[in-house]
């Protein structure tokens, strides 16, 4: 077995060991598994369309799929026994929960249907108990092994050597969606997929955080808000740059400034054991300060990335949580002015025990903003 492989799953198996002291903590003896990411992070599991069941007292696991993805279970998910569903996935993954005597069982509502789990409850009767797990296979998630640092790191540096490549192509008189064509078909030339959908929006688009590229074309003086991130293998990046083709209007130069500063005063107090809520206060209170109205400041100032594009820990008024050494958060304070345009800055960083390692390069000083 190849050495990198046998790492990977010595890895897995930590996880798994460390996932059973949580279930036991909790009083439970069973676990079900059925989000595609968590299920990776558990068993190494490389596809779709399965979900993992664990039995605390016997410590053991189970991947339960069907026939076409039997091979890659076994390939890919050393510690599971695979078993193939008949008569209905959910049906059968209720009868082998009763089978083994599972009568108190965490799950996860925010990745199982209504459907499958209305059918599960059927199957296990009304005396089974279920728990929600989905925080602890978050907190779990939210703090990064060394190993899935350099895989981030990987995504990272893809998505950012294809921005650097493309936006010298781009040009005046360009469609948002040729400006988000070009970057992804970079990303995917240099091994990695776009992660999400891509953002390209320009002008009075650029005020909607989450604005689809359309034919809106380029134009002097007017912003291109990129909102990007590659995948490669199964961790994801998550970067954004407002660019402007020509020249900069004033006003807007001044509130790129601002916005790069609350930014910098954000990521400036990150720490761990710092609560989540503290840097977008900072940001919001800088923004202020400087000028701009903090509503314009539409949305939380940060999220974890890692096999999902967003995941724990968040940075934002609700996030009361101290952050934790290894986390991977975005720092993205954005300011929006309806029809007329919105700016984004997004890094992402690495917390640490005295601090924040920022893990993004691409330039953002104002010198290279014009495009
Ligand atoms: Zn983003
Ligand atoms: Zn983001």
């Amino acid at each position: 077995m190849a050495k990198a492989k046998i790492a990977i799953n010595r890895e897995t198996a930590g996880r798994r060991a460390r996932f059973f002291a949580e279930l036991d903590r909790l009083g439970l003896d069973g676990a079900l598994v059925s989000g595609r990411e968590d299920a990776h992070y558990l068993s190494g599991y490389t596809d779709s369309d399965a979900v993992l069941l664990f039995a605390v007292s016997r410590q053991r696991c189970w991947l339960v799929t069907d026939a076409r993805y039997a091979e890659e279970a076994e390939r890919s998910a050393p510690g599971f026994e695979t078993v193939l569903w008949k008569n209905g996935f959910a049906a059968f993954v209720g009868k082998l929960c009763k089978r083994r005597g599972l009568a108190r069982i965490g799950y996860c509502p925010a990745s199982l249907t209504v459907s499958f789990h209305g059918t599960l409850r059927r199957e296990t009767g009304g005396r089974t108990r279920w728990k929600d797990i989905g925080p602890v296979l978050s907190e779990m998630r939210a703090v990064k092994s060394k190993a899935e640092i350099a895989a981030i790191e990987k995504s990272l540096a893809c998505a950012e050597a294809a921005f650097a490549t493309a936006r010298k192509r781009w040009r005046i008189g360009m469609t948002e969606r040729e400006v988000k064509d070009d970057l992804e078909w970079e990303m995917r030339r240099r091994g990695g997929i776009d992660a999400f959908e891509t953002i390209a929006a320009t002008g009075a688009n650029a005020s909607l955080p989450h604005a689809h590229s359309g034919l809106r074309k380029l134009a002097a003086g007017k912003m291109l808000l990129v909102d990007f991130g590659a995948r490669v293998g199964f961790y994801n990046s998550d970067l954004t740059r407002t660019l402007w083709p020509g020249y900069v209007p004033k006003v807007w130069l001044g509130r790129y400034r601002t916005l790069l500063e609350a930014q910098r005063e954000a990521i400036g107090t990150i720490a761990a054991g710092v609560a989540g809520l503290f840097p977008e206060a900072i940001a919001r209170e800088f923004l202020t300060a400087f000028g701009i109205d903090e509503s314009h400041f539409i949305h939380s100032l940060g999220h974890g990335v890692g096999l999902a594009v967003h995941e724990g820990p968040r940075l934002g008024k609700l996030a009361a949580k101290p952050l934790a050494a290894g986390n991977i958060v975005t720092v993205e304070p954005g300011v929006y002015f309806p029809g007329s345009g919105g700016i984004r800055i997004e890094d992402m960083a690495l917390v640490e025990k005295d601090g924040v390692r920022l893990l993004s390069s691409l330039p953002k000083d104002v010198d290279s903003i014009i495009l």
